[in-house]
């Protein structure tokens, strides 16, 4: 598949990368005393290398085709888990495409997203320098995070890759 090919000539560095969040991801279950089945190291395995920000619907059709005894139930279970040991986090984007369904993120670096209006898909975006929020928060709110997100047309979408032509039928 292209996308495993991408991966591939990303080169060592994702190779790398790659390898420590399948670990540490791995040690996050054990830490949440989730037992190792087959079923969740498939699930992590397959997430790690996801950076299209999937919900946890999209990873179980994948799954279940290759691994029909996989249930929602534990993908979605094995998620929440992962972002309870700070493996993942969740992101809701309410965009062209969804309601704001929990989409999961195995970088959890600081980092910004952008957005395709159009299909939906959502990118990371190297974040500027962490610091202080735009606008200051003085009446006792205290920051822990600032999240940006671009909006816009993704490449394909500018290509007009998604888009069918008119259909005209007369
Ligand atoms: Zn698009
Ligand atoms: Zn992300």
């Amino acid at each position: 598949m292209s996308t495993h090919a991408s991966i591939e000539k990303a080169g060592e560095k994702a190779g790398e990368r790659r390898a420590s969040r399948v670990t540490g991801a791995l040690e996050a279950l054990g830490r949440a005393s989730l037992r190792m089945t087959p079923q969740r190291i498939a699930i992590v395995r397959a997430f790690v290398d996801d950076d299209g920000h999937p919900t946890a619907q999209q990873i179980f059709e994948r799954l279940h085709r290759a691994m029909p005894t996989t249930s929602f139930a534990t993908v979605y279970n094995t998620l929440a888990a992962l972002e309870r040991a700070g493996s993942c986090r969740t992101l809701r984007i309410a965009g062209a495409t969804d309601d704001g369904t929990a989409r999961f993120d195995p970088n959890v670096a600081p980092h910004d997203h952008a957005v395709c209006d159009r299909c939906g898909a959502v990118r990371d975006v190297p974040a500027p320098a962490q610091g202080e929020p735009a606008a200051p928060l003085d009446d006792g709110f205290e920051v822990r995070s600032v999240e940006r997100v671009y909006r816009g047309l993704c490449e394909r979408c500018r290509k007009g890759a998604h888009r069918r032509p008119p259909s005209r039928a007369r």
